[in-house]
């Protein structure tokens, strides 16, 4: 007998739910489990919203990847008849020397993607919410969007299951195993086959592949909202775009235009390493008072009301790049989902590419950089 699916997914998060939709448009027989009921606010995916930008500091491999994506959330956005992606623009702010401006404008300039760059008092001028040091510079890229995760991710969960996509909520998988062909999957009150696994479960994957991936770390982020003391305008979509910020000692923190909610303002990375299981979901007094203090540095006028605080998980992989390979020695089992912080963008693509890889195509991307076997070493 056949397996009763062709492909099982182990987490529905923004990932899983992307394999979901693309693979159940192929034809593919899918079922998706998930321990919670998603769209939640207890993995990596929730937040009101998530930044899509093409000048990709990180690295200029990115940049094709993106592109591809940002067609495929226009599609999504038509298919599912609601408004997903805000252009807003956004701004990388530091030293002219710094990792965020130089690989911003270098990524930038090796794919032609449309950006200039501000000097200190342009950058204010422009947008006056914000106060630079007088020796920091901004890239801004008008181009750049805000997506809406709670809206993305439920779109697609529906849109897969009207592809066909089976989905269980509320139920862990535990564990599972691979043989000749067949992938047994074991949750908390079953068991399933599938011919093949993809393990998306985010910020939990390491638990379903404790081997192959023990060098990933699940780190804290803190998202808070601020409601503005003064010139509240400055600080909506219309008049300020996204922004990050590189400090002289390197770290890194974004703002986020007020969308209904108030300011929005976090670090990139500098939380601690945390067990999802048993993380702490509110603010200390010490991250409140860090985080006020960048808005009394970099935005006075933004120093109003705290509105609210989220948690979140960045999964990271140890050289911040992503991972999407086969699982190591497990045929028909495939590893996603570790983004180190910067995945959602790429939600759409790399479900897409899965796709391909889950019915024996060769995506349109070369995927070589995100492979397992760079760890080996
Ligand atoms: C604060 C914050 C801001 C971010 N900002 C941006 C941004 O601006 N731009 C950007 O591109 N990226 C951003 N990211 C990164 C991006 O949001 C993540 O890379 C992405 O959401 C990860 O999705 P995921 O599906 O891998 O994980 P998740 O959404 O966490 O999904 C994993 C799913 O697996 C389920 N699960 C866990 N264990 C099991 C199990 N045993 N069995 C079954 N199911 C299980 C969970 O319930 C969950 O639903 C940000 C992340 C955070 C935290």
């Amino acid at each position: 007998m056949p397996p009763a699916y062709d492909v099982i997914i182990a987490g529905l998060g923004v990932m899983g739910s992307s394999v979901a939709l693309h693979a159940a448009r192929r034809g593919l027989r899918v079922l998706g489990i998930d321990r919670f009921a998603p769209p939640h606010t207890l993995g990596s995916s929730h937040g009101s919203t998530r930044l899509i930008r093409e000048a990709y500091y990180e690295h200029p491999l990115y940049v094709p990847l993106v592109r591809r994506s940002h067609e495929l959330w226009r599609e999504l956005e038509h298919d599912a008849g609601e408004v997903l992606l805000t252009r807003t623009g956004s701004l990388m702010v530091g030293h002219p020397d710094s990792e965020l401006v130089r690989g911003t404008i270098r990524s930038g300039e090796e794919h032609a993607v449309p950006h200039e760059v501000l000097d200190a008092e342009e950058l204010h001028r422009n947008f006056p919410g914000f106060e630079p040091p007088d020796d920091f510079v901004g890239v801004h890229e008008p181009g750049s969007s805000l997506l809406q995760p709670e809206r993305v991710w439920a779109s697609q969960l529906r849109l897969a299951e009207a592809a066909g996509a089976e989905f269980i909520t509320n139920q862990a998988v535990l564990s599972w195993k691979s043989a000749e062909g067949v992938t047994n999957v074991r949750t908390d009150s079953g068991s399933f086959e599938g011919a093949q696994l993809v393990l998306s479960a985010g910020a939990w994957n390491r638990s379903l592949a404790p081997d192959a991936l023990a060098m990933l770390s699940v780190e804290r982020q803190l998202q808070q909202w601020w409601a503005p003391a003064r010139n509240a305008e400055l600080f909506r979509a219309a008049r300020m775009p996204v922004s990050m910020w590189q400090l002289s000692d390197g770290r890194i923190f974004y703002t986020i235009p007020d969308t209904g909610q108030g300011l929005k303002l976090g670090w990139h990375h500098n939380g601690p390493t945390v067990d999802p299981d048993r993380v702490e979901r509110d603010a200390s007094p010490a991250e409140n008072a860090e985080l006020t203090d960048l808005l009394r540095r970099f935005m006075p006028a933004a120093k109003g009301m705290r509105q609210a605080s989220a948690v979140c998980f960045y999964t990271n992989t140890p050289d911040g790049h992503f991972l999407v390979d086969p699982c190591p020695g497990a045929r028909g089992v495939w590893l996603m989902s570790p983004c180190s912080g910067h995945g959602f963008k790429f939600a759409s693509v790399l479900g897409e590419c899965m796709a391909d890889l889950l019915t024996g195509r060769t995506p349109a991307f070369d995927l070589s950089p995100f492979r397992h076997d760079r760890f080996a070493q």
